[in-house]
């Protein structure tokens, strides 16, 4: 297996070695699956479990103080799922899966994303408050119950970006999986790229992408699905996403980061923000 993980692309943390630290054990523990997707999906599921990443427990809170995760898996055959806007559901990644792999939809939202999660056994009514989480909330002004007030206060303090990924291959599959819990102070209800095909995560019988970054930014240039074409017309990983992620900042002004592996095992990685942090396995 060739994996390779994000910790998402924004500015550069506090405890960048605490970070890799826990990168690299997640790489270590996928790669040491038997398939491409359970291998990110294992991977993404310890990021999903640890508070200093932007996905499960430590996710952004949206403007009605509900956090809500949203994640996406795609594979070489074609077996695709998303689940979004699943308050307190860590394993947004698992329900993804269970969508990809259970339903014949590719995107479930909301409370019924929830009840598929409950459904399949994965954890549901999760407290996804990290104490870092917690206390930059209470610093903020409070967003008031109406939608319009609300907005007023999305205006002020939506931001920041961050979020998890992994792509893997073992030569015969391949699989990219991403998961968040969007960005900061976000309209209630707002879903970003993550769980969208081809801007979150995308991927074909020869090459894989998971991205991170601005979201809005990310779904309006498709930047997963135009990183694996560029792989699909012949680019190595490495060229593919610092060429992608190139055009992407010239054209949205935007910041974001990639991974990507192809079916031989190649890997690339590029961003346009301070940081992304990332980790590799390879295990044969
Ligand atoms: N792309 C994610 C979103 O917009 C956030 C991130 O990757 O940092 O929901």
């Amino acid at each position: 297996m060739e994996l390779v993980v994000h910790g998402g692309a924004g500015g550069v943390p506090d405890d960048p070695k605490q970070r890799q630290q826990v990168l690299d054990r997640a790489a270590a523990v996928g790669a040491e699956t038997a398939e491409p997707l359970t291998a990110a999906v294992t991977t993404v599921r310890v990021l999903e479990a640890d508070p200093r990443f932007n996905a499960g427990v430590g996710s952004a809170v949206q403007s009605d103080g509900i956090i809500r995760t949203d994640a996406g898996v795609m594979t070489g055959a074609g077996t695709t799922g998303a689940a979004c806007s699943m308050p307190g559901v860590e394993h947004a990644a698992g329900v993804a899966q269970v969508v990809a792999e259970e339903t014949p939809h590719v995107l479930v939202s909301g409370q019924q994303a929830v009840d598929i999660a409950e459904a399949f056994d994965i954890p549901t009514g999760v407290d996804l408050w990290s104490p870092a989480t917690g206390e930059r909330w209470a610093e903020l002004p409070a967003p008031g119950d109406e939608t319009r007030e609300q907005l007023e206060f999305v205006r002020e303090q939506f931001g920041g970006i961050d979020t998890v990924g992994a792509v893997a291959t073992d030569g015969d599959g391949i699989a990219a999986v991403t998961s968040t819990g969007g960005r900061w102070c976000a309209l209630a209800g707002r879903v970003g790229d993550v769980p969208q095909i081809g801007a979150g995560f995308y991927a074909t019988e020869h090459a894989a992408a998971s991205t991170t970054g601005a979201g809005e930014a990310i779904a309006r240039f498709g930047l997963a699905r135009r990183v694996v074409d560029a792989m699909e017309n012949g680019d190595d990983p490495e060229t593919a996403t610092d060429r992608t992620i190139r055009g992407f900042g010239a054209e949205t002004g935007a910041e974001a980061g990639v991974i990507a592996v192809d079916i031989d095992g190649r890997t690339g990685s590029a961003f346009n923000s301070d940081g992304m942090q990332t980790a590799a396995a390879s295990r044969y």
